[in-house]
């Protein structure tokens, strides 16, 4: 299995991010799955790859050119693709991947998950998407997105598209117990 992990640039943040970063990737590698990331030497992504790493797992990073020349890129990953755009590189960590896994971080993480949301919605890609709600730091964007379905932004099996969990070891159960199920845009215009 291969899993696409979204998570922050970001070292400074609370070291509880960093502990669910490092049980998680033991976890991957200790169940044969294989990890595709940004790429990046900091925060949660540096530590994911560290971790991955060290217990001998497959990593491998996906990073746009620019990135890679103002030498953002995790030293000690070997398995490297490099993109022109940030566009490419958001597909490419798409390409071969079952499941996502957003983890704690900033814009770049977000944007990611909700391209990975808005994907799966309009029907192109079945991935399951768990959401690691470590500290409750994703509590706010379940609020947000209960509001748009409230709001009727959003139906509510557009809010069942990803599975959020509190603890890295409920990760892997989570993706296995996705129902791998294409949306059907053609049934799904239930907002209009
Ligand atoms: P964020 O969640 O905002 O920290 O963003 C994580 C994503 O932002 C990564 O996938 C990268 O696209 C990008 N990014 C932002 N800052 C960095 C950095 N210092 N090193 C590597 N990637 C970064």
């Amino acid at each position: 299995m291969q899993v696409c992990v979204y998570c922050a640039s970001s070292a400074k943040i609370d070291s509880a991010y960093f502990e669910a970063t490092e049980e998680l990737a033991r976890l991957l590698v200790e169940n044969d799955v294989q990890v595709v990331f940004g790429g990046g030497g900091s925060g949660l992504m540096g530590k994911l790859a560290d971790v991955v790493l060290q217990h001998g797992g497959k990593i491998k990073g996906i990073m746009p050119q620019f990135m890679n020349e103002v030498e953002w890129g995790h030293t000690g990953v070997s398995d490297f693709t490099y993109t022109h755009t940030m566009h490419e590189r958001k597909a490419k960590f798409l390409e071969g991947t079952d499941a996502i896994i957003a983890l704690a971080g900033g814009t770049g993480t977000f944007e990611e998950l909700f391209e990975a949301i808005t994907l799966k919605k309009l029907g192109q890609i079945d991935t399951p998407i768990v959401i690691l709600n470590t500290r409750g730091y994703y509590n706010l964007f379940q609020q947000w997105m209960d509001l748009a379905v409230e709001e009727k932004f959003m139906s509510d099996d557009q809010n069942q598209i990803w599975r959020m969990v509190d603890s890295p070891a409920d990760v892997l159960t989570a993706i296995h117990q996705f129902e791998r199920k294409r949306i059907d845009i053609k049934n799904a215009g239930k907002m209009r």
